[in-house]
Formats: C-alpha cells, sequence, structure tokens
C-alpha cells in the first residue's frame, strides 16, 4: 500500500532531494512536497515528477505561520491523507545578523518543527516517522555548561524548552556561547528527544539526522558533501526503528 511523506521546505535543496528520493524509491511513496511560495512548489513538484515519473505533489506551507499550518492541516484532512512520514526539513542560516534575524532563526529551525508536528498530528499515522533536520553545529559542546546541562536535563519538559527559546529571542540571542542557528539546532535536537517520549505510545519514531555539510544555497558551493549524500543522510529517519536520537549517516552522533 502507498505510504505518504510530508517534506518541509522541499522546494530546493536537500528538502527536493528528499522529496525526490522517496519518489524515486520502490516501495510506493507518494510525496508531499511543502514549500512556502505556491509557484516553487508546483514548479518542483512538476519537475520532480517528470524526472522520476513517481507521485508528487505540491502544498504550501510556511513553517512560521501557525494559519498556514492550519490551512494545510485543512487541505489535507479534506483529502482524507494519512501521514505516514512527517520530514521537518525547512530552515534557515545566516539570517541571524539582520534584523529580526535571531527571531526568525528560532521561529523557522525551532518552532517551526514543532509548530509543523503538533499542527499536522492528527494526521499523522500511528508508527509513522517525523524526522527534524539537524546540523552538527547543534552539538550541545557548542554551548556553554549551563546551557549544556539545561537541554541535556531528563527533567526537561517541552513547554520550559519552549520559554527558554522565547527567552533567547527576547534577549537577542545572546547568552548561550553559540550563535541562533547552533543554539537554534541544539534545542531542535532536545525537541526531538521530548517529542519522542510523547509520541511512544502511538508508536510514532521521532529523530534527528544531520546531513553534513552539504553544497546547496545553505551550504555554498565549497562545502564537500553533494545534496544525494545530505538527503541520505536525512532519509535514515524516515525509516528508522530507532526513536530520540540525532544521527548522521545513520550513525548516532547525540543520545
Ligand atoms: P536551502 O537550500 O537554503 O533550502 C532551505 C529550504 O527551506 C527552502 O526550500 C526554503 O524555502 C525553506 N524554508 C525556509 N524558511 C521556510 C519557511 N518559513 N517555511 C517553509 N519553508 C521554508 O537549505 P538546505 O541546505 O537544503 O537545508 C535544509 C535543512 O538542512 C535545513 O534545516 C538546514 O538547517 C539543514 N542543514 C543544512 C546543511 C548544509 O550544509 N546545507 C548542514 C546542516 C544542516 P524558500 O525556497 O521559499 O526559501
Amino acid at each position: 500500500m502507498a505510504r505518504t511523506a510530508l517534506v518541509t521546505g522541499g522546494n530546493r535543496g536537500i528538502g527536493q532531494q528528499v522529496a525526490r528520493a522517496l519518489a524515486l524509491a520502490g516501495d510506493g511513496w507518494d510525496v508531499l512536497l511543502a514549500a512556502r511560495d505556491r509557484h516553487k512548489g508546483d514548479a518542483a513538484a512538476a519537475r520532480l515528477r517528470k524526472d522520476t515519473g513517481g507521485r508528487l505533489r505540491a502544498i504550501e506551507l510556511d513553517v512560521t505561520s501557525d494559519a498556514s499550518i492550519a490551512t494545510a492541516a485543512g487541505k489535507l484532512r479534506d483529502g482524507a491523507i494519512r501521514i505516514d512520514a512527517l520530514v521537518n526539513n525547512a530552515g534557515v542560516y545566516g539570517v541571524a545578523r539582520g534584523p529580526g534575524g535571531v527571531a526568525l532563526t528560532i521561529e523557522t529551525n525551532f518552532f517551526g518543527p514543532l509548530r509543523v508536528t503538533l499542527g499536522l498530528l492528527p494526521l499523522v499515522a500511528d508508527g509513522a516517522t517525523i524526522t527534524n533536520v539537524t546540523s552538527g553545529l547543534g552539538a550541545l559542546d557548542h554551548l556553554d555548561a549551563a546551557h549544556r546541562q539545561l537541554l541535556a536535563d531528563p527533567a526537561l519538559t517541552r513547554d520550559d524548552l519552549a520559554a527558554h527559546m522565547h527567552e533567547f529571542v527576547r534577549t537577542g540571542g545572546k547568552g548561550w556561547g553559540a550563535d541562533p542557528y547552533g543554539v537554534s539546532k541544539a534545542a531542535l535536537n532536545a525537541l526531538t528527544r521530548l517529542l519522542a517520549r510523547e509520541l511512544a505510545p502511538r508508536r510514532i519514531r521521532v529523530n534527528a539526522t544531520c546531513p553534513g555539510w552539504v553544497r546547496t544555497d545553505m551550504g555554498g558551493r565549497g562545502a564537500p558533501r553533494s545534496v544525494e549524500a545530505g538527503a541520505a543522510s536525512v532519509l535514515f529517519g524516515v525509516t528508522a526503528t530507532e526513536t530520540g536520537g540525532v544521527f548522521r549517516d545513520g550513525r548516532r552522533i547525540a543520545p
């Protein structure tokens, strides 16, 4: 039976390659290519349908907007869609220097996956996977000792974590020992662990996967890894049997 995957930020870069690989996989994926710009999403889906002959279609979804997520969820519900794999890939890097950049980084890279996961959760099938695309820059050893301890604390709750992220934005992204991008991904790794625990009763596995440093618009032309290699590392999460871990190339890089 065909299974459905939804990939955010699917119109270019690693997300597009994840969508392409799923469309080509022999095990029957229907791919929802989510993009914040409807035209870019439609163009990418048409391109990938032509390249792969697979079943892909675009859906408009801005991960920073509750309204956009609710609209997307409504359309999927009307189409009786169940999601078997959610890939929270959309992200931004290097915007933190501009005005509002700290907020944009945290809103997109941390609250984005949280918002999308909670907004689409009623449509996510029991036994599904959720993959949060993280970065090596989110490793705990990039943070100061106090925040390393905070994120690793087994007593940390999702509400605590969200409150700390709001506070980080309010204080202009200072005081954690790392830049906002690194903090956003470190917090995303912690969120992954918390969501894995919350969703275990529904057998939903939640993992974070790092693509490595990849030649995309974000990674730049000098990056050592191809988009295919980066996407393959991310795709591990789609079929992972583990839950709550951080992986690169199928190897656990954090608890
Ligand atoms: P990219 O080429 O810059 O593509 C980013 C994608 O995210 C685009 O599709 C973009 O859409 C989308 N996006 C950004 N903000 C969004 C929003 N508010 N709502 C919906 N979509 C949004 O980046 P990439 O290299 O493919 O990176 C993909 C993921 O891998 C990110 O989470 C990134 O942090 C992570 N990562 C990348 C590297 C690397 O070396 N490239 C390394 C580690 C981790 P638009 O086209 O509309 O802008």
